[in-house]
């Protein structure tokens, strides 16, 4: 006799919402979380009386069911602060711009750019996220790197420097590391370059009061604490025609059917019996985590607005490539966050966390002055670190990967569904991809659980 219609792995947004969401349809649930904490790759920090987001953190305009959730369970958002004029840093030059990344309002040449944004943003929006892998130029996209694309495409030498910057901002990994149609089925995903890059009506507009990790405490308690497991790392999942166990280092659960939630790698390090097929498999093997060290620094003023800087700064030096100001909704308490991203997060993570301060304050002093240096306190998380994670915001594909996984990202194997951010229809590596990923997967499940006849 199993003990549930579904066991769901891994206590993150994806986890938490696709559990409620099965509540809500009539199932019972247990969700196996591997922390000691609700959350995954958000996680929130009380400095000073302030929440301070050591991961996910901004809410999108677009970001449908994330606004949804958050209006359920009252978490309240206010504006990404943007006045004033933002740094951008380019092959050795410094200039400044107003508004929006997308569209870098400066007098700077950056001849090229428009077209090259016009250009993916078309590539794109011929991909079916579905299917990737079946788009007439999957293969040719998929093997090359985002790298040798801009290589060959893209005319001016700042224009191309701006896409290498923007890569290795928004996906934690360098060109030469991404395969071009993985990077084109994330623009998709989000619906274009500057949905991705921008403040106003972009993917940075809004922030949470309270941070972002109490959607999955709510969610916890939404779905009910005694069925939300903490320090139940699963270990080994087996499944025949009577259902799934389910085993923890110490327990086993039996569920008729499973969700997965964990991004791709740490899926293909559980054990399953009988054996994955070979392509979900080589995927599992194939989808590394990208590479972020987001760190805060909190001031006792917030002198760059002052000095009529916004503490937006966009770098090609580092080792912050972007940072915003990350003050409070009521500006009590002042801060800045700022990315180390890509292949230079895995270098500065080797030094030690008073380098990588020293290292982040001298920047900083570099475009807003000695102020600077005398912040109240310096935070930092090197997401590579994480046991539970092993890198963020999301994984990546390189060349060849897409092109022969045949769709194993999503599709289920027997009675084991999967969901997590990187298998989402929209938004993939956001919160928002998580949290339609999870509803995804319940709808899955009760498919399955409402059809007299399971297919396995
Ligand atoms: P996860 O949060 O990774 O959840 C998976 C869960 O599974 C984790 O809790 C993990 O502990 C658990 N787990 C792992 N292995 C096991 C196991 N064997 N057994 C049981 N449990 C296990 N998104 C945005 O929308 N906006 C942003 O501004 C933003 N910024 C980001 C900045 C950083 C630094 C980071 C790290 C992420 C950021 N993201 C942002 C991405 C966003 O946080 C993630 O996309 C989202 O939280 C992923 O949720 P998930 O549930 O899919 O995965």
């Amino acid at each position: 006799m199993v003990e549930y219609d579904c066991i769901v792995i891994g206590g993150g947004l994806s986890g938490l919402q696709c559990a409620y969401t099965l509540k809500k349809q009539g199932h019972s649930v247990l969700v196996l979380e591997a922390r000691n904490r609700f959350g995954g790759r958000t996680e929130s920090l009380k400095v000073d009386g302030y929440w301070f987001d050591l991961g996910g953190q901004w809410m999108g305009g677009t970001h449908k069911h994330l606004k949804e959730i958050c209006k359920e369970i009252g978490v309240e958002t206010f504006d990404q602060y943007d006045e004033g004029k933002h740094v951008l840093e380019l092959n050795g030059k410094r200039v400044y711009y107003q508004g929006n990344i997308s569209k870098l309002n400066t007098d700077y040449n950056l001849e090229g750019l428009e077209e090259t944004i016009a250009m993916i943003d078309k590539y794109a929006d011929t991909i079916d996220v579905t299917a990737p892998h079946k788009h007439p130029k999957a293969s040719e996209w998929d093997h090359q790197t985002v790298a040798h694309w801009t290589e060959k495409n893209v005319k001016g030498k700042d224009a191309k420097g701006i896409i290498d910057w923007f890569v290795r901002v928004c996906l934690a990994a360098d060109p030469t590391e991404i395969s071009f149609l993985w990077f084109l089925l994330f623009i998709k995903t989000a619906g274009s370059y500057s949905l991705l890059a921008d403040i106003r009506g972009g993917a940075q507009e809004k922030r949470m009061i309270g941070g972002s990790q109490q959607i999955s405490e709510r969610l916890a308690e939404k779905v009910g604490l005694k069925n939300c497991i903490l320090n139940a790392p699963v270990r080994a999942i087996y499944q025949d025609g009577a259902g799934v166990q389910v085993k923890t280092e110490k327990l086993t659960y039996t569920s008729k059917y499973v969700v997965v939630t964990v991004p791709p790698a740490l899926a293909g390090r559980i054990e399953y019996r009988p054996p994955m097929p070979a392509t979900r498999d080589d995927l599992t093997q194939r989808l590394p985590m990208g590479s972020v060290i987001k760190t805060i620094v909190i001031y006792d003023e917030p002198f760059w607005r002052k000095d009529g800087y916004s503490a937006e700064a966009l770098s090609d030096l580092g080792p912050i490539y972007i940072c915003y100001d990350d003050s409070s909704h009521d500006d009590k308490k002042t801060a800045i966050v700022g990315f180390i991203a890509g292949l230079p997060a895995k270098q500065w993570a080797l030094k030690t966390k008073e380098e990588r301060k020293q290292a982040v304050l001298d920047c900083y002093a570099r475009w807003w002055g000695p102020k600077a240096l005398k912040p109240r306190h310096y935070l930092e998380k090197i997401w590579k670190d994480e046991e539970y994670s092993r890198g963020a915001y999301l994984a990546y594909a390189g060349p060849g990967v897409l092109d022969g996984c045949n769709g194993a990202l999503r599709e289920p194997v027997g009675r084991i569904h999967w969901a997590g951010t990187e298998t989402a229809n929209v938004w993939i590596g956001y919160m928002e991809g998580a949290l339609e990923s999870g509803i995804r997967a319940a709808g899955e499940i009760d498919n399955r659980l409402k059809s007299s006849k399971p297919k396995y």
